[in-house]
């Protein structure tokens, strides 16, 4: 992992900065790399303090941390926020662009998307899409996305608008793919250069199980609006407006602050549901964790009756 995400310009940016403790902070499933890479700035003469928090993505910095050290090196995502004190190591996944030669797509005009790891070769990729005959659509989101074509599980931004018949996303998982398609409401292909799947992305079963998770709610008497303190997470104002929208329709919901959203965390508490306005994958991924449903602000409106399930819009944080 190192050798990617060149250990010797850390180093360098840490020394002029004159950093004493440095601060490392891994998502979770890079957590078992810690000690690597303790072992490599403390080899440089840094003491390194490593961050046992969550840690969901850009969105998820931790402040704590930050005030006892001099810089805090962030892993694997591009910044959301510039912190003065951060640094940020994206990490890159090298592929092969000789796949793409291969796909095959009828529409002639593509949105071209990725995850962070994928999207820092978009160009490259577009190159070869159009050199193919594609009409190739290559876009900037919202200042939340970094890199063109980049789309995060919260927000699909760089599609605003899009005029491409059909979109091509890169990258790993379902989540992306699906989140794009209930966004554009067009036609989605999904490349995956680790495993070479290619596949055309398919919604309904994700929205069965909304559906599902919006009729149990319906049933519950009492509610809860969860608000995040992560920094990237937090949307109290929507919270508010959301518990507002509910006491003019006769809806009992409380409001609970907290710093993580896990099954654990609310264990004490006896709501029917949660209406989740931090990380909409906690709504979309995670749900199944939960012993009640857990809905996103946009499904916690159907269930008010202020939104049909025809506008259904999946959840951003812009
Ligand atoms: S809120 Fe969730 S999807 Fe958005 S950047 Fe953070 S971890 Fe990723």
């Amino acid at each position: 992992m190192l050798n990617r995400i060149k250990f010797d310009e850390i180093v360098k940016a840490l020394k002029e900065k004159n950093a004493k403790i440095v601060g490392i902070q891994l998502p979770d499933g890079l957590k078992y790399k810690c000690d690597e890479i303790a072992k490599c700035f403390e080899s440089h003469g840094f003491k390194v303090i490593i961050s046992g928090s969550g840690c969901y993505g850009a969105c998820d910095i931790d402040l704590d941390l930050l005030k006892e050290v001099d810089i805090l090196i962030h892993f694997a995502h591009t910044p959301i926020f510039e912190f003065e004190n951060v640094i940020y190591v994206p990490y890159f996944v090298e592929y092969d662009l000789e796949d793409l030669k291969h796909l095959k797509i009828e529409e002639k005009s593509l949105a071209l998307i990725a995850s962070v790891q994928y999207a820092w070769k978009l160009e490259d990729v577009k190159r070869v899409l159009e050199e193919r005959g594609y009409r190739v659509e290559l876009k900037k989101g919202s200042g939340r996305v970094k890199m063109p074509g980049q789309v995060l599980g919260c927000n699909y931004t760089v599609l605003r608008d899009s005029k491409a018949e059909a979109v091509l996303f890169i990258g790993d998982g379902l989540f992306h793919p699906i989140g794009a398609k209930i966004y554009t409401g067009k036609k989605v292909y999904r490349f995956s250069p680790l495993d070479k799947e290619f596949e055309e992305v398919e919604v309904e079963d994700f929205l069965k199980r909304r559906m599902l998770s919006v009729s149990k709610a319906m049933e519950a008497d009492k509610g809860a609006i969860l608000v995040s303190k992560k920094v990237g997470q937090k949307r109290l104002s929507l919270a508010l407006r959301l518990k507002e929208e509910a006491d003019k329709v006769g809806k009992r919901v409380d409001v609970i602050y907290l710093d993580e959203i896990t099954p654990e965390k609310l264990s004490n508490f006896l709501y029917g549901y949660y209406v989740n306005t931090a990380c909409p994958r906690i709504s979309y991924d995670d749900f199944e964790l939960f012993k009640v449903p857990i809905l996103t602000p946009q499904e916690f409106e159907i269930l008010l009756g202020l939104r049909s399930w025809e506008k259904y819009e999946m959840d951003e944080i812009i």
